[in-house]
């Protein structure tokens, strides 16, 4: 018999579970049960800690791709430094090792009153809680120009995958000496530093390959995450590679020109060779059609529960949440995904609730042997989240200390992705 590539295996799993989904049910009908909506980050790691700590809660992951890939580290990957192979994951070890349905699939819509999600494709499936972790939506409409359609000609990069390979492809074409233009968004967006650290590592690759090239960074704001970490690090490896333009400088950015391939600002219109928009953000679209976006586009959370304060017995987490000093990244997603799944565990399985402990890790890189990283616990405070205690690389340390953070950051990559998808025992 023919055996079965990975990837017909995980369209199967996905098949057999949409297929045993009526029966299963129906058998379990006494059972509570959890729909998650989304398998990023704050998705699968809402499924497998609620399947770890409440066996007896049937858990439905709903997720589009048979497959993940990971933002973090996909600058590595423009860099030349990694594969975009190994920054993708299956859901294979949720399902066979935690017994998670994971069914391939969109969600449409949620019906708080008859508790029920409907999937893309038809079905629908009951529920007593919902996690809803769709990730981020971009709003076109805040940037003249740049439109859905226009992410193929200027990629945003701001979704792992055909848009990372986009923009690689667009620099591997690249002549030398062009300029890349990258367009940094207004507060707040998916992951504060991740821009400047794209900047950082095009700037390596040009270094290795396309020595006359510069970079520009037309900022929509007038100061970044670890600025002062960034700014030595472009002095130290890329003198004169890397110009940053804030808003009070350009006036701020007015328009796109796709054809033109240039960057409108109100003083001046800046022309590429390769351009990079990243524009503003929002929550995923799915919390903005189920009633779960307040004005500020994004989801307000209980601080404890991450229950929704728009639509009770729906729970949101990851970059959708709107959830006080915790910035979009994807170590907080998973951290705001446990302290939901033990809390949603509690509640339907009648267990005490514990207060939780959230935390933020983040590492970046500079160079491929210089990294720098950023500690955070936090705590709810008085209806919000609030930092505790914080933790930031400085600028003089030695250049062993920055290549440790950076094999550290390896590591954590392992650890976070066996942590989220699970391959390893518990
Ligand atoms: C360049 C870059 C570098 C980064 N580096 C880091 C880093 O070093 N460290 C760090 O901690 N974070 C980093 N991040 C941020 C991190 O990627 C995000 O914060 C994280 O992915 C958020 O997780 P999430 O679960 O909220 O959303 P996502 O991971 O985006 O997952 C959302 C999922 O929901 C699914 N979905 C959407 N709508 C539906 C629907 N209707 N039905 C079913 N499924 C749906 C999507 O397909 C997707 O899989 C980086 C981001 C970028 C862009």
């Amino acid at each position: 018999m023919k055996s079965r590539t990975r990837r017909e295996f995980v369209y199967l799993t996905g098949a057999m579970a949409l297929a045993a989904l009526g029966p299963r049910l129906a058998a379990s009908e006494s059972k509570a049960r959890v729909v998650v909506v989304g398998g990023g980050i704050g998705g699968a790691t809402a499924a497998k800690y609620l399947a770890v700590s409440a066996p007896t809660i049937e858990v439905t992951l709903v997720e589009p791709k048979p497959n993940y890939t990971t933002c973090f580290f996909s600058n590595l990957y423009l860099a030349g430094l990694c594969s975009l192979d190994s920054l993708t994951h299956g859901y294979e070890t949720l399902a066979q090792r935690y017994g998670i349905n994971v069914i391939h699939d969109s969600v449409a819509a949620v019906d708080p009153v008859a508790k029920t999600v409907g999937l893309k494709s038809g079905p629908k499936l009951t529920y007593d809680r919902v996690v809803v972790a769709p990730g981020i939506a971009f709003n076109y409409d805040a940037l003249a120009g740049y439109d859905e359609a226009a992410t193929q000609v200027i990629p945003h990069a701001w979704n792992a995958g055909l848009q990372t390979q986009l923009l690689r492809r667009q620099l591997e074409s690249m002549e030398d000496g062009g300029v890349f233009v990258l367009v940094a968004p207004p507060n707040p967006f998916r992951c504060p530093p991740a821009p400047y650290e794209r900047a950082s590592l095009v700037a390596y690759y040009f270094k290795q390959h396309k020595p006359r090239s510069r970079i520009l960074i037309l900022d929509a704001k007038d100061s970044f995450n670890a600025q002062d970490l960034f700014l030595d690090a472009w002095e130290r490896h890329y003198r004169g590679m890397i110009e940053w333009l804030p808003a009070q400088f350009t006036g701020g950015i007015k328009a796109i020109d796709v054809k033109e391939r240039s960057v409108k600002t109100a003083s001046e219109t800046f022309k590429a060779a390769v351009a990079n928009v990243i524009p503003p953000q929002r929550a995923g679209q799915f919390a903005q059609q189920n009633g779960l976006v307040d004005q500020s586009g994004w989801c307000p959370i209980d601080p404890i529960t991450f229950e929704s304060k728009l639509q009770p017995g729906i729970h949101v987490v990851g970059d959708a949440s709107s959830a006080g000093d915790m910035p979009k990244s994807a170590f907080v997603a998973n951290s705001q995904a446990k302290a939901c799944a033990f809390a949603i565990a509690a509640a339907l399985t009648g267990s005490e609730r514990q207060s939780p402990h959230l935390f933020n890790t983040c590492y970046t890189h500079l160079g491929p042997d210089d990294a720098v990283s950023n500690a955070v616990s936090f705590k709810p405070v008085a209806g919000t989240i609030k930092i505790v205690d914080n933790f930031v690389s400085q600028v003089q340390e030695s250049a062993e200390t920055r290549h440790r953070t950076a094999r550290e950051a390896q590591s954590w990559y392992a650890a976070f992705m066996r942590d989220t998808f699970g391959y390893a025992a518990f």
